[in-house]
Protein backbone atom coordinates (compact mmCIF):
# COMPACT_ATOMS: atom_id res chain seq x y z
CA UNK A 1 0.00 0.00 0.00
CA UNK A 2 1.58 3.23 -1.08
CA UNK A 3 1.51 5.19 2.50
CA UNK A 4 1.39 9.39 1.46
CA UNK A 5 3.54 11.69 2.96
CA UNK A 6 0.95 13.82 4.05
CA UNK A 7 -0.28 12.55 7.42
CA UNK A 8 3.54 11.99 8.18
CA UNK A 9 4.53 15.91 8.19
CA UNK A 10 1.09 16.63 9.80
CA UNK A 11 2.34 14.35 12.35
CA UNK A 12 5.77 15.64 12.71
CA UNK A 13 4.34 19.55 12.77
CA UNK A 14 2.49 18.34 15.99
CA UNK A 15 5.08 16.68 17.44
CA UNK A 16 7.49 19.63 16.70
CA UNK A 17 4.62 22.25 18.53
CA UNK A 18 4.09 19.92 21.45
CA UNK A 19 7.21 21.31 23.68
CA UNK A 20 5.93 25.05 22.78
CA UNK A 21 2.36 23.81 23.50
CA UNK A 22 3.66 22.14 26.94
CA UNK A 23 5.51 25.68 27.59
CA UNK A 24 2.44 27.44 26.90
CA UNK A 25 0.23 25.12 29.28
CA UNK A 26 2.97 25.99 32.19
CA UNK A 27 2.30 29.65 31.71
CA UNK A 28 -1.39 29.34 32.09
CA UNK A 29 -0.73 26.94 34.77
CA UNK A 30 1.50 29.45 36.58
CA UNK A 31 -0.71 32.47 35.68
CA UNK A 32 1.25 33.98 33.23
CA UNK A 33 -0.63 33.79 30.39
CA UNK A 34 -4.27 33.72 29.82
CA UNK A 35 -5.40 30.47 28.68
CA UNK A 36 -7.50 31.74 25.60
CA UNK A 37 -4.90 33.08 24.05
CA UNK A 38 -2.43 30.68 24.87
CA UNK A 39 -4.96 27.96 23.17
CA UNK A 40 -5.41 30.31 20.25
CA UNK A 41 -1.68 30.53 19.45
CA UNK A 42 -1.17 26.66 19.93
CA UNK A 43 -4.08 25.98 18.00
CA UNK A 44 -2.81 28.62 14.79
CA UNK A 45 0.41 27.48 15.29
CA UNK A 46 -0.92 23.66 14.54
CA UNK A 47 -3.17 24.85 11.46
CA UNK A 48 -0.48 26.49 10.00
CA UNK A 49 1.74 23.78 10.20
CA UNK A 50 -0.92 21.21 9.07
CA UNK A 51 -1.26 23.92 6.02
CA UNK A 52 2.09 24.29 5.01
CA UNK A 53 3.19 20.52 5.33
CA UNK A 54 -0.17 19.75 3.40
CA UNK A 55 1.04 22.00 0.97
CA UNK A 56 4.55 20.14 0.91
CA UNK A 57 2.87 16.79 0.97
CA UNK A 58 1.20 17.78 -2.59
CA UNK A 59 4.42 19.29 -3.87
CA UNK A 60 6.06 16.05 -3.31
CA UNK A 61 3.32 14.01 -4.89
CA UNK A 62 3.73 16.02 -7.79
CA UNK A 63 7.23 15.40 -8.31
CA UNK A 64 6.21 11.44 -7.67
CA UNK A 65 3.70 11.88 -10.17
CA UNK A 66 7.08 13.11 -12.36
CA UNK A 67 9.35 10.42 -11.56
CA UNK A 68 6.62 7.89 -12.16
CA UNK A 69 6.43 9.00 -15.87
CA UNK A 70 10.08 8.85 -16.02
CA UNK A 71 9.83 5.43 -15.14
CA UNK A 72 7.19 4.84 -17.53
CA UNK A 73 8.94 6.48 -20.20
CA UNK A 74 12.05 4.19 -20.00
CA UNK A 75 10.26 0.95 -19.14
CA UNK A 76 8.65 1.77 -22.62
CA UNK A 77 11.80 3.03 -24.39
CA UNK A 78 10.36 5.83 -25.14
CA UNK A 79 11.96 9.60 -24.15
CA UNK A 80 10.20 11.16 -21.23
CA UNK A 81 8.03 14.76 -21.23
CA UNK A 82 10.53 17.21 -20.60
CA UNK A 83 7.70 19.43 -18.50
CA UNK A 84 9.12 20.49 -15.54
CA UNK A 85 8.53 23.60 -13.14
CA UNK A 86 11.15 25.94 -13.21
CA UNK A 87 12.45 24.99 -9.97
CA UNK A 88 16.06 25.62 -8.80
CA UNK A 89 15.92 23.40 -5.64
CA UNK A 90 18.13 20.06 -5.15
CA UNK A 91 15.15 18.19 -5.85
CA UNK A 92 14.57 19.53 -8.79
CA UNK A 93 18.22 19.56 -10.23
CA UNK A 94 18.10 15.80 -9.40
CA UNK A 95 15.12 15.37 -11.17
CA UNK A 96 16.64 17.34 -14.63
CA UNK A 97 19.64 14.99 -13.95
CA UNK A 98 17.31 12.08 -13.85
CA UNK A 99 15.75 13.13 -17.16
CA UNK A 100 18.62 13.83 -18.84
CA UNK A 101 20.11 9.82 -17.95
CA UNK A 102 16.91 9.07 -18.85
CA UNK A 103 17.24 10.19 -22.46
CA UNK A 104 20.50 8.93 -22.88
CA UNK A 105 19.31 5.27 -21.95
CA UNK A 106 16.65 5.87 -24.34
CA UNK A 107 18.46 6.60 -27.43
CA UNK A 108 20.87 3.69 -26.39
CA UNK A 109 18.92 1.15 -26.14
CA UNK A 110 16.47 2.34 -29.48
CA UNK A 111 20.65 2.43 -31.62
CA UNK A 112 21.01 -1.09 -29.85
CA UNK A 113 17.51 -2.21 -31.12
CA UNK A 114 18.40 -0.94 -34.29
CA UNK A 115 21.78 -2.47 -34.52
CA UNK A 116 20.02 -5.89 -33.43
CA UNK A 117 17.61 -5.19 -36.11
CA UNK A 118 20.47 -4.54 -38.75
CA UNK A 119 22.42 -7.75 -37.81
CA UNK A 120 19.38 -10.26 -37.50
CA UNK A 121 18.73 -8.52 -41.47
CA UNK A 122 22.11 -9.52 -42.30
CA UNK A 123 22.30 -12.70 -40.93
CA UNK A 124 18.73 -13.51 -42.70
CA UNK A 125 20.14 -12.59 -45.92
CA UNK A 126 23.57 -13.87 -45.72
CA UNK A 127 24.55 -17.30 -48.01
CA UNK A 128 26.36 -18.38 -45.00
CA UNK A 129 25.14 -20.59 -42.22
CA UNK A 130 25.65 -18.96 -39.28
CA UNK A 131 25.23 -20.77 -35.15
CA UNK A 132 25.74 -19.12 -32.34
CA UNK A 133 26.60 -21.34 -29.45
CA UNK A 134 25.84 -20.90 -25.37
CA UNK A 135 29.26 -22.00 -23.20
CA UNK A 136 27.45 -25.50 -23.09
CA UNK A 137 26.83 -25.38 -26.34
CA UNK A 138 23.27 -24.82 -26.98
CA UNK A 139 22.16 -23.15 -29.96
CA UNK A 140 21.91 -19.07 -29.35
CA UNK A 141 20.90 -18.33 -32.62
CA UNK A 142 20.70 -19.71 -35.72
CA UNK A 143 19.98 -18.05 -39.14
CA UNK A 144 18.26 -19.25 -42.37
CA UNK A 145 20.87 -20.67 -44.20
CA UNK A 146 21.91 -22.81 -41.43
CA UNK A 147 18.33 -24.02 -41.14
CA UNK A 148 18.75 -25.10 -44.67
CA UNK A 149 22.24 -26.60 -44.73
CA UNK A 150 20.83 -29.13 -41.40
CA UNK A 151 17.44 -29.39 -42.80
CA UNK A 152 15.62 -28.11 -40.15
CA UNK A 153 12.68 -26.15 -39.46
CA UNK A 154 12.47 -23.16 -41.34
CA UNK A 155 10.44 -21.67 -38.32
CA UNK A 156 10.87 -23.84 -35.35
CA UNK A 157 12.62 -22.35 -32.32
CA UNK A 158 15.92 -24.35 -31.36
CA UNK A 159 17.44 -22.00 -29.12
CA UNK A 160 18.72 -24.00 -25.94
CA UNK A 161 19.04 -27.12 -28.24
CA UNK A 162 22.12 -28.81 -28.19
CA UNK A 163 23.93 -28.11 -31.65
CA UNK A 164 25.32 -31.28 -32.09
CA UNK A 165 22.13 -33.00 -32.10
CA UNK A 166 20.60 -30.74 -34.42
CA UNK A 167 23.20 -31.29 -37.14
CA UNK A 168 23.28 -34.88 -37.54
CA UNK A 169 26.66 -35.52 -40.10
CA UNK A 170 29.60 -37.27 -37.70
CA UNK A 171 32.37 -34.84 -39.27
CA UNK A 172 30.33 -31.52 -38.42
CA UNK A 173 29.74 -32.82 -35.15
CA UNK A 174 33.25 -33.89 -34.44
CA UNK A 175 34.40 -30.36 -35.31
CA UNK A 176 31.82 -28.89 -32.77
CA UNK A 177 33.36 -31.17 -30.35
CA UNK A 178 36.70 -30.02 -31.41
CA UNK A 179 35.85 -26.20 -31.60
CA UNK A 180 34.71 -26.55 -27.68
CA UNK A 181 37.49 -28.90 -26.94
CA UNK A 182 40.65 -27.63 -24.53
CA UNK A 183 38.68 -24.75 -23.63
CA UNK A 184 37.73 -23.02 -27.08
CA UNK A 185 39.32 -20.04 -27.23
CA UNK A 186 41.15 -20.60 -30.24
CA UNK A 187 39.14 -19.60 -33.57
CA UNK A 188 39.57 -23.19 -36.15
CA UNK A 189 38.29 -24.00 -39.69
CA UNK A 190 38.81 -27.04 -41.61
CA UNK A 191 37.00 -28.01 -44.92
CA UNK A 192 34.19 -31.06 -44.93
CA UNK A 193 32.62 -33.09 -46.62
CA UNK A 194 29.45 -33.92 -45.54
CA UNK A 195 26.48 -37.04 -46.23
CA UNK A 196 23.50 -35.94 -44.15
CA UNK A 197 21.50 -34.38 -45.12
CA UNK A 198 22.84 -34.29 -48.38
CA UNK A 199 26.67 -34.41 -49.85
CA UNK A 200 27.56 -31.02 -49.96
CA UNK A 201 31.68 -29.44 -49.65
CA UNK A 202 31.71 -27.07 -46.78
CA UNK A 203 34.29 -24.93 -45.37
CA UNK A 204 34.03 -24.18 -41.52
CA UNK A 205 35.34 -22.18 -38.76
CA UNK A 206 34.61 -21.52 -35.48
CA UNK A 207 35.91 -18.54 -33.30
CA UNK A 208 34.98 -17.71 -29.47
CA UNK A 209 32.74 -15.24 -29.32
CA UNK A 210 34.63 -12.96 -26.83
CA UNK A 211 38.38 -13.01 -27.40
CA UNK A 212 40.46 -14.66 -25.10
CA UNK A 213 37.71 -16.30 -22.91
CA UNK A 214 37.37 -19.96 -22.75
CA UNK A 215 34.38 -21.93 -22.04
CA UNK A 216 32.59 -18.52 -24.09
CA UNK A 217 30.05 -18.57 -26.65
CA UNK A 218 30.98 -19.55 -30.05
CA UNK A 219 29.94 -18.34 -33.48
CA UNK A 220 30.12 -21.42 -36.41
CA UNK A 221 30.24 -20.30 -39.75
CA UNK A 222 29.45 -22.95 -42.86
CA UNK A 223 30.42 -21.91 -46.05
CA UNK A 224 28.96 -24.12 -48.95
CA UNK A 225 31.73 -24.60 -51.28
CA UNK A 226 30.24 -27.35 -53.08
CA UNK A 227 30.10 -25.59 -56.42
CA UNK A 228 33.81 -24.04 -56.23
CA UNK A 229 34.70 -27.99 -55.68
CA UNK A 230 33.15 -29.17 -58.48
CA UNK A 231 34.07 -26.34 -60.78
CA UNK A 232 37.81 -26.81 -59.63
CA UNK A 233 37.67 -30.29 -60.46
CA UNK A 234 35.87 -29.52 -63.93
CA UNK A 235 39.16 -26.92 -63.98
CA UNK A 236 41.41 -29.86 -62.82
CA UNK A 237 39.73 -32.21 -65.27
CA UNK A 238 39.66 -30.12 -68.48
CA UNK A 239 43.61 -29.36 -67.99
CA UNK A 240 44.50 -32.87 -67.88
CA UNK A 241 42.25 -33.25 -70.59
CA UNK A 242 43.68 -30.75 -72.77
CA UNK A 243 47.09 -32.13 -71.91
CA UNK A 244 46.25 -35.36 -73.20
CA UNK A 245 44.65 -34.28 -76.36
CA UNK A 246 47.65 -31.79 -77.15
CA UNK A 247 50.71 -34.16 -76.27
CA UNK A 248 49.21 -37.07 -78.99
CA UNK A 249 49.86 -34.72 -82.00
CA UNK A 250 52.25 -33.18 -80.81
CA UNK A 251 54.71 -36.20 -79.98
CA UNK A 252 53.89 -37.81 -83.32
CA UNK A 253 55.17 -34.33 -84.97
CA UNK A 254 57.80 -34.73 -83.20
CA UNK A 255 58.89 -38.01 -83.60
CA UNK A 256 58.21 -38.19 -87.77
CA UNK A 257 59.96 -34.34 -87.81
CA UNK A 258 62.89 -36.12 -86.01
CA UNK A 259 63.42 -39.27 -88.00
CA UNK A 260 62.51 -37.48 -91.65
CA UNK A 261 65.46 -34.83 -89.77
CA UNK A 262 67.56 -37.55 -89.12
CA UNK A 263 67.21 -38.98 -93.23
CA UNK A 264 65.22 -41.86 -94.42
CA UNK A 265 66.16 -44.08 -97.31
CA UNK A 266 63.00 -44.02 -99.74
CA UNK A 267 60.88 -41.55 -101.12
CA UNK A 268 57.76 -43.08 -100.63
CA UNK A 269 58.53 -43.64 -96.51
CA UNK A 270 59.34 -39.80 -96.46
CA UNK A 271 55.77 -39.21 -98.11
CA UNK A 272 54.23 -41.34 -95.82
CA UNK A 273 55.90 -39.40 -92.87
CA UNK A 274 55.13 -36.17 -94.35
CA UNK A 275 51.25 -36.99 -94.74
CA UNK A 276 51.15 -38.15 -91.21
CA UNK A 277 52.68 -34.42 -89.76
CA UNK A 278 50.31 -33.06 -91.72
CA UNK A 279 47.47 -34.96 -90.74
CA UNK A 280 48.75 -34.60 -86.92
CA UNK A 281 48.71 -30.53 -87.53
CA UNK A 282 45.66 -30.17 -89.06
CA UNK A 283 44.50 -32.07 -85.87
CA UNK A 284 46.38 -29.41 -83.91
CA UNK A 285 44.60 -27.03 -85.31
CA UNK A 286 41.38 -28.18 -85.41
CA UNK A 287 41.74 -28.87 -81.80
CA UNK A 288 42.73 -24.95 -81.57
CA UNK A 289 39.91 -23.80 -83.39
CA UNK A 290 37.09 -26.08 -81.34
CA UNK A 291 38.80 -24.57 -77.90
CA UNK A 292 38.65 -21.34 -79.26
CA UNK A 293 34.97 -21.24 -80.20
CA UNK A 294 34.00 -23.09 -76.83
CA UNK A 295 35.61 -20.79 -74.73
CA UNK A 296 34.52 -17.48 -76.67
CA UNK A 297 31.28 -19.23 -75.78
CA UNK A 298 31.60 -20.02 -72.82
CA UNK A 299 32.69 -16.53 -71.96
CA UNK A 300 30.04 -15.09 -73.60
CA UNK A 301 32.72 -13.12 -75.83
CA UNK A 302 31.11 -13.08 -79.59
CA UNK A 303 27.36 -11.84 -78.60
CA UNK A 304 24.95 -13.15 -80.90
CA UNK A 305 24.16 -11.75 -84.25
CA UNK A 306 20.66 -12.72 -85.34
CA UNK A 307 18.94 -12.43 -87.95
CA UNK A 308 15.15 -13.89 -90.06
CA UNK A 309 17.03 -16.60 -91.95
CA UNK A 310 15.19 -19.38 -94.11
CA UNK A 311 15.22 -22.97 -92.20
CA UNK A 312 15.78 -24.37 -95.71
CA UNK A 313 18.19 -21.94 -96.61
CA UNK A 314 20.60 -23.26 -93.46
CA UNK A 315 20.07 -26.79 -94.57
CA UNK A 316 21.16 -26.79 -97.72
CA UNK A 317 24.24 -24.15 -97.12
CA UNK A 318 25.26 -27.32 -94.47
CA UNK A 319 24.41 -29.93 -97.30
CA UNK A 320 26.92 -28.24 -100.02
CA UNK A 321 29.46 -28.26 -97.85
CA UNK A 322 29.48 -31.53 -96.31
CA UNK A 323 28.21 -33.71 -99.13
CA UNK A 324 31.30 -34.37 -101.03
CA UNK A 325 32.53 -35.72 -98.03
CA UNK A 326 29.60 -37.96 -97.57
CA UNK A 327 30.70 -39.26 -101.07
CA UNK A 328 33.70 -39.43 -100.44
CA UNK A 329 33.40 -41.35 -97.42
CA UNK A 330 30.24 -43.97 -99.41
CA UNK A 331 27.90 -42.14 -97.13
CA UNK A 332 24.74 -40.80 -98.73
CA UNK A 333 23.77 -37.21 -97.59
CA UNK A 334 20.12 -36.39 -98.31
CA UNK A 335 18.09 -33.16 -97.24
CA UNK A 336 14.34 -33.40 -96.51
CA UNK A 337 12.81 -30.24 -97.82
CA UNK A 338 9.61 -29.16 -95.79
CA UNK A 339 7.84 -26.67 -97.81
CA UNK A 340 6.38 -23.25 -95.87
CA UNK A 341 8.90 -23.13 -93.00
CA UNK A 342 8.30 -19.78 -91.36
CA UNK A 343 11.60 -17.78 -90.90
CA UNK A 344 13.66 -18.22 -87.92
CA UNK A 345 15.82 -15.33 -85.79
CA UNK A 346 18.66 -16.73 -85.43
CA UNK A 347 22.97 -16.35 -85.73
CA UNK A 348 23.77 -17.54 -89.31
CA UNK A 349 27.33 -19.00 -88.46
CA UNK A 350 26.02 -20.18 -84.89
CA UNK A 351 23.57 -22.35 -86.62
CA UNK A 352 25.61 -23.12 -89.77
CA UNK A 353 28.33 -24.36 -86.89
CA UNK A 354 25.88 -26.43 -85.09
CA UNK A 355 24.28 -28.41 -88.09
CA UNK A 356 28.31 -28.64 -89.44
CA UNK A 357 29.08 -30.62 -86.50
CA UNK A 358 26.28 -32.68 -85.97
CA UNK A 359 26.85 -33.66 -89.86
CA UNK A 360 30.79 -34.27 -89.43
CA UNK A 361 29.92 -36.41 -86.50
CA UNK A 362 26.73 -38.39 -88.13
CA UNK A 363 29.07 -38.89 -91.46
CA UNK A 364 31.86 -39.96 -89.19
CA UNK A 365 30.54 -42.62 -87.25
CA UNK A 366 28.35 -44.27 -90.38
CA UNK A 367 29.97 -46.79 -92.34
CA UNK A 368 30.26 -47.24 -96.05
CA UNK A 369 26.86 -47.59 -97.23
CA UNK A 370 24.78 -46.52 -94.79
CA UNK A 371 22.66 -42.83 -95.16
CA UNK A 372 22.75 -39.49 -93.09
CA UNK A 373 19.44 -37.39 -94.24
CA UNK A 374 19.09 -33.76 -92.61
CA UNK A 375 15.65 -32.31 -92.01
CA UNK A 376 13.72 -29.24 -90.70
CA UNK A 377 10.10 -28.71 -89.60
CA UNK A 378 8.00 -26.73 -87.03
CA UNK A 379 7.56 -28.68 -83.62
CA UNK A 380 5.98 -26.84 -80.22
CA UNK A 381 8.22 -26.92 -77.45
CA UNK A 382 9.39 -25.52 -73.95
CA UNK A 383 11.24 -22.55 -74.43
CA UNK A 384 14.54 -22.74 -72.51
CA UNK A 385 14.40 -19.08 -71.47
CA UNK A 386 10.62 -19.10 -70.27
CA UNK A 387 10.20 -22.53 -69.72
CA UNK A 388 6.71 -22.31 -71.48
CA UNK A 389 5.57 -23.97 -74.40
CA UNK A 390 6.23 -22.35 -77.87
CA UNK A 391 6.33 -22.98 -81.43
CA UNK A 392 9.79 -23.43 -83.05
CA UNK A 393 11.31 -25.16 -85.45
CA UNK A 394 13.36 -28.42 -84.76
CA UNK A 395 16.56 -29.21 -86.94
CA UNK A 396 17.18 -32.89 -87.23
CA UNK A 397 20.64 -35.36 -88.25
CA UNK A 398 19.61 -38.74 -88.60
CA UNK A 399 22.19 -40.79 -89.34
CA UNK A 400 21.68 -45.23 -89.82
CA UNK A 401 25.39 -45.37 -88.18
CA UNK A 402 27.17 -47.50 -85.44
CA UNK A 403 24.75 -45.40 -82.01
CA UNK A 404 25.69 -44.76 -78.90
CA UNK A 405 24.87 -46.81 -76.14
CA UNK A 406 22.44 -45.17 -73.57
CA UNK A 407 24.71 -44.90 -70.90
CA UNK A 408 26.91 -42.39 -72.68
CA UNK A 409 23.90 -40.19 -74.07
CA UNK A 410 24.30 -37.79 -70.80
CA UNK A 411 27.48 -36.88 -71.41
CA UNK A 412 28.10 -36.28 -74.57
CA UNK A 413 27.85 -32.79 -74.41
CA UNK A 414 30.92 -33.03 -71.42
CA UNK A 415 34.04 -31.20 -73.21
CA UNK A 416 36.33 -34.07 -74.51
CA UNK A 417 33.84 -36.67 -73.65
CA UNK A 418 34.10 -39.65 -76.25
CA UNK A 419 32.47 -43.12 -76.40
CA UNK A 420 35.66 -44.23 -77.48
CA UNK A 421 38.45 -41.93 -77.58
CA UNK A 422 41.02 -43.87 -79.50
CA UNK A 423 38.36 -44.15 -82.91
CA UNK A 424 37.16 -40.57 -82.19
CA UNK A 425 40.81 -39.46 -82.59
CA UNK A 426 41.64 -41.78 -85.68
CA UNK A 427 38.27 -39.66 -87.17
CA UNK A 428 39.88 -36.74 -86.85
CA UNK A 429 37.08 -35.71 -83.63
CA UNK A 430 38.27 -33.58 -80.98
CA UNK A 431 36.12 -34.03 -78.64
CA UNK A 432 34.53 -30.62 -78.05
CA UNK A 433 31.75 -30.85 -81.23
CA UNK A 434 29.01 -31.93 -79.17
CA UNK A 435 29.89 -29.21 -76.28
CA UNK A 436 29.93 -26.34 -78.87
CA UNK A 437 26.59 -27.52 -80.25
CA UNK A 438 24.98 -27.83 -76.91
CA UNK A 439 26.43 -24.12 -75.83
CA UNK A 440 24.70 -22.36 -78.97
CA UNK A 441 21.53 -24.06 -78.53
CA UNK A 442 21.54 -22.32 -74.99
CA UNK A 443 22.31 -19.25 -76.06
CA UNK A 444 19.26 -19.82 -78.85
CA UNK A 445 16.89 -20.42 -75.81
CA UNK A 446 16.55 -23.54 -77.17
CA UNK A 447 16.81 -27.74 -76.63
CA UNK A 448 19.34 -30.21 -77.91
CA UNK A 449 17.64 -34.08 -77.93
CA UNK A 450 20.04 -37.10 -79.03
CA UNK A 451 18.31 -40.39 -79.37
CA UNK A 452 20.36 -43.47 -80.71
CA UNK A 453 20.21 -47.27 -80.51
CA UNK A 454 23.21 -49.31 -81.13
CA UNK A 455 23.88 -50.96 -84.45
CA UNK A 456 20.82 -49.05 -85.71
CA UNK A 457 21.75 -45.09 -85.75
CA UNK A 458 21.10 -42.12 -84.33
CA UNK A 459 18.93 -38.85 -84.49
CA UNK A 460 20.12 -35.55 -82.90
CA UNK A 461 17.12 -32.59 -82.83
CA UNK A 462 17.86 -29.24 -82.46
CA UNK A 463 14.69 -27.11 -81.40
CA UNK A 464 14.81 -23.51 -81.83
CA UNK A 465 12.39 -20.89 -80.98
CA UNK A 466 10.15 -18.97 -83.38
CA UNK A 467 9.27 -15.25 -82.09
CA UNK A 468 11.00 -12.65 -80.65
CA UNK A 469 15.06 -12.53 -80.92
CA UNK A 470 16.68 -14.52 -77.58
CA UNK A 471 18.30 -11.91 -75.58
CA UNK A 472 22.13 -11.50 -75.84
CA UNK A 473 23.74 -13.00 -73.15
P1 LIG B 1 34.05 -35.87 -81.52
O1 LIG B 1 34.94 -34.80 -82.02
O2 LIG B 1 34.78 -36.97 -80.83
O3 LIG B 1 33.07 -36.34 -82.55
P2 LIG B 1 31.72 -34.74 -80.24
O4 LIG B 1 31.61 -33.89 -79.04
O5 LIG B 1 31.20 -34.19 -81.52
O6 LIG B 1 33.25 -35.16 -80.33
O7 LIG B 1 31.00 -36.12 -79.95
C1 LIG B 1 31.26 -36.78 -78.74
C2 LIG B 1 31.12 -38.27 -78.90
O8 LIG B 1 29.78 -38.61 -79.17
C3 LIG B 1 31.88 -38.83 -80.07
O9 LIG B 1 33.22 -39.11 -79.72
C4 LIG B 1 31.10 -40.09 -80.37
O10 LIG B 1 31.55 -41.12 -79.52
C5 LIG B 1 29.68 -39.75 -80.00
N1 LIG B 1 28.85 -39.39 -81.15
C6 LIG B 1 28.47 -38.13 -81.52
N2 LIG B 1 27.66 -38.19 -82.60
C7 LIG B 1 27.54 -39.48 -82.91
C8 LIG B 1 26.82 -40.20 -83.96
N3 LIG B 1 26.08 -39.55 -84.85
N4 LIG B 1 26.91 -41.54 -83.96
C9 LIG B 1 27.64 -42.19 -83.05
N5 LIG B 1 28.34 -41.59 -82.06
C10 LIG B 1 28.29 -40.26 -82.00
Amino acid sequence: MVKSIGPRLAAATVVALLPVAATMMLYVARDRIAPLPAIAAVGMSVGLGVFTGLGIARAWRRRADRLDAIADAISRRTLPSHLLPDELDEISLAERHLLDAADSVVTDVKALNEQREEFEAILRSMYEAVVVTGARREVVMINGAARRLFALQPDADYRGRDFVELCRDPRVQDFIGRAGGTGGSEPITAELSIQTPMPRSIEVSSAPLRQGQPNSERVFVFHDITRLKSSETARADFVSNLTHELRTPLTALYGYAETLAKGVDDRETERRFLGIIERQSRRLARLLDDLISLSDLERGLSPLKTEDLEPLHLLEEAYELMAERAGRQGVELKISRTANLPPIRVDHDRLHQVLINLLDNAIKYTPRGGSVTLEAHTREATNGASGTPAPGIVFSVTDTGEGIPAAHIPRLTERFYRVDRARSRDLGGTGLGLAIVKHIVQMHHGSLKIESRVREGTIVTVWLPLGPAPAVP
